[in-house]
């Protein structure tokens, strides 16, 4: 059975094979986007060459780009420990045209990717085509010969009742065209319908590979102008190609992280290896440690609490597991044995990466038991179905430290919410005090000497930064 190490370096040789240059990821921070938080998917580090603002010198490339959807635009963070296929880090793999080849090659090599050189039976994949998308639709049936069956035309979902969208923009202008995206059927005995249907959501039917085809320029009005050369931008999700390959259902079933979480189940002492927490902190570990990595720390605003979150997130899990020391930073070792041939720059950082998350497990194990007391104690107060009031979620943020998503988390899992409202409105009193008494909180708290060591990161827009109703605080 391949390892995904083994899936990672497949897909590279196809596609330079096919003519394509092999370009490195690109850092979680993208360098050319300000408005942008992290690098959400393949094509970022492509955008102004698909907008001609950028010549490259090659016009085919392909890539494995670290992914991050835990805030702005993309936000899977709420999903994970509850889908098979959900992170907030994954890696995506990629393979690009800039106004070379288009539908007709892209669709036959990603078949026969997926069907000759990994061998996936073909009456377990079937596709989606944009609704208007016969050409899509006819390189599929007649070129490939997928039953027409196997082939579902998908609308944008502006007014549609389901979430599938096969229409892809860069922004409201600019580039922009349909999607063909390739889904793999984990068999009749997971729950969840086919893309399109009512119940898509679930995890039977799991999106492997979006192609995009960018064919038209956006005007301001709306109108749609050809693009005088057309580009594909694909990206492949190799945690949940992997599970395919390794047959497996859930992308926490697979080696890279079955590593991670039996590292995990030692350090906690959990025999469970199916446990939800192990899960979460396993995939945790690589959002935060790829964020240092990338010259984010732990602070209370814009990228830094974004991580700060994830990694107090991480915590209450080791927590709930009985941990009662610093255990989180203890991973990045097993993680750097399983990843550091693929990202060179996670080695060469390992111990600094360390020191950041010992630094903030050390800070947060300060409140962290007095906070989940008092949780215990609201929450208790509190049947099923009703929110937490703000003021106790503002204390627990405030006093405690709980990111108001961390307290939402845990309500979710007693079947209450929290009052988001009444929470920002303690927020808003609170800021006018300090204001009225001069002074000024926040910002980072680690040893200056870590800071010194990474590059600032320049955050100089935001980007969403309200993503699932969550104030990001300055
Ligand atoms: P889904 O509908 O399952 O949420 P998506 O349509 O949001 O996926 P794309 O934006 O099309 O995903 O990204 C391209 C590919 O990246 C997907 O086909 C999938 O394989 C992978 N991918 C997307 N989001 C995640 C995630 N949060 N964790 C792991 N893989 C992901
Ligand atoms: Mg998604
Ligand atoms: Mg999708
Ligand atoms: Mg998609």
């Amino acid at each position: 059975m391949k390892t995904t190490s083994e899936i990672r370096r497949d897909f590279l040789d196809f596609f330079r094979e096919k003519g394509h240059t092999v370009v490195p990821s690109a850092p979680l921070v993208p360098g050319n986007d300000p408005t942008l938080l992290f690098t959400n998917s393949g094509m970022v580090q492509f955008k102004d060459v698909f907008l001609g603002a950028e010549k490259r010198s090659y016009v085919r490339a392909a890539d494995v780009q670290r992914c991050l959807r835990a805030g702005g635009k993309h936000n899977d963070l709420d999903s994970v420990g509850y889908t098979a296929r959900h992170h907030t880090f994954f890696e995506m793999l990629g393979n690009w045209s800039f106004g070379d080849y288009f539908k007709k090659e892209a669709i036959a090599w990603a078949w026969e990717l997926l069907t000759e050189v990994w061998r996936l039976p073909k009456e377990r994949l079937l596709v989606t085509v944009y609704h208007t998308d016969d050409e899509a639709f006819d390189l599929w049936h007649k070129v490939i010969g997928l039953p027409v069956d196997r082939i579902v035309r998908i609308g944008d979902n502006k007014g549609a009742p389901y979430a599938s969208d096969n229409f892809w923009q860069m922004a409201d202008t600019g580039p922009c065209g349909p999607c063909t995206e390739i889904f793999y059927d984990h068999g009749d005995h997971i729950a969840g319908g086919p893309p399109g249907s009512p119940d898509e959501d679930g995890d039977r039917f799991i999106e492997i590979w979006n192609l995009v085809f960018m064919q038209f320029d956006r005007q301001a009005d709306g109108s749609l102008q050809p693009l005088p050369a057309p580009c594909v931008d694909t990206g492949m999700g190799l945690e949940r190609l992997t599970a395919v390959l390794q047959h497996v259902h859930s992308n926490y079933e697979i080696d890279l992280f079955q590593t991670l979480i039996k590292k995990a189940a030692e350090l906690s002492g959990t025999a469970d290896l199916e446990n939800k927490s192990l899960r979460v902190i396993a995939d945790h570990i690589r959002a935060c440690s790829f964020l240092i990595v990338d010259g984010v720390l732990p602070s209370n605003e814009g990228r830094g609490y974004v991580l700060r979150r994830i990694i107090r997130r991480a915590l209450r899990h080791g927590w709930m597991l009985g941990v009662r020391e610093p255990f989180f930073h203890k991973l990045v070792r097993t993680l750097d044995a399983t990843m550091g041939e693929a990202y060179p720059e996670l080695t060469a950082k390992r111990e600094l990466v360390e020191r950041a998350l010992k630094a903030e497990e050390e800070r947060f194990a300060e409140t962290l038991d007095s906070g989940m007391r008092i949780f215990e104690d609201v929450a208790a107060r509190n049947a099923a179905g009703k929110a937490i009031p703000g003021a106790d979620a503002f204390r627990l943020y405030d006093t405690y430290g709980f990111p108001v998503d961390l307290t939402a988390d845990m309500a979710r899992e007693r079947g209450l919410t929290v009052d988001m409202a009444g929470f920002d409105a303690a927020m808003a009193q609170q800021r006018e005090t300090a204001r009225a008494a001069g002074k000024f909180g926040g910002g980072t708290q680690l040893p200056a000497e870590l800071v010194a060591q990474l590059q600032p990161t320049q955050f100089l827009g935001y980007d969403g930064l309200t993503a699932g109703g969550l104030e990001v605080v300055a």
